[in-house]
């Protein structure tokens, strides 16, 4: 089984991709939770990401575009994986398509978190003060938002041509979103 879980920041993706592998007994792969480890740990790859995760930026395509053609490769993806948070960028999607070819991997779900910005400025200034991430800055927020719009909002089309999209209302209790994807996604 291999999903994606796209949308916007603050969307709730990561929230409930811990709840889906729980329940499928699969991986989920942050792209943003390895960048931060990375940052955390002060490697290479931390101190080239940080400057742009700060701003609200993207890490260049090229940096983890290679991040997720190794992890999945790891043992412990061979029952399937969630990614959350990649792609982000046509770019990225395409890349995603051609590692899976060469592994012979087959992509099952992309599973479309819709919400509306107001409550994500809501949610992710919220997060701000729980969890204390350093991108969750109100400048930083409205950066991720546009770079949301121009960037990965073209995946939903991308994904719907290929039949993989699998929208969902992102609003509502955890438990009630979490029925939602059980519904698009048969697990
Ligand atoms: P997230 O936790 O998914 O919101 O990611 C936090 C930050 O990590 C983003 O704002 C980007 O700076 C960086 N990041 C995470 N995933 C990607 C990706 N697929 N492409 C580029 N940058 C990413």
């Amino acid at each position: 089984m291999l999903i994606i879980f796209l949308g916007p920041p603050g969307a709730g993706k990561g929230t409930q991709a811990k709840i889906f592998l729980e329940r499928a007994g699969i991986v989920q792969i942050s792209t943003g939770d390895i960048l931060r480890a990375a940052v955390a740990k002060g490697s290479p790859l931390g101190t080239q990401a940080k400057g742009f995760m700060d701003k609200g930026e993207l890490v260049p395509d090229s940096v983890v575009i290679g991040i997720i053609e190794e992890r999945i490769q790891e043992e412990d993806c061979k029952k399937g994986f969630v990614l959350d948070g990649f792609p982000r960028t046509l770019e990225q999607a395409r890349a995603l398509d051609e590692i899976l070819l060469k592994l012979h991997l087959h992509l099952d779900h992309v599973v479309n978190f819709e919400v509306p910005d107001e409550e994500l400025v809501e949610r992710l200034l919220g997060r701000a003060q729980q969890e204390g991430r350093s991108d969750d800055n109100p400048e930083s927020i409205k950066n991720r938002l546009q770079i949301f719009k121009d960037k990965t909002q073209p995946l939903i089309q991308y994904y719907a041509e290929k039949k993989k999209l699998r929208p969902i209302d992102g609003l509502g209790s955890m438990a009630e979103i979490a029925d939602r994807v059980k519904a698009v996604v048969g697990i």
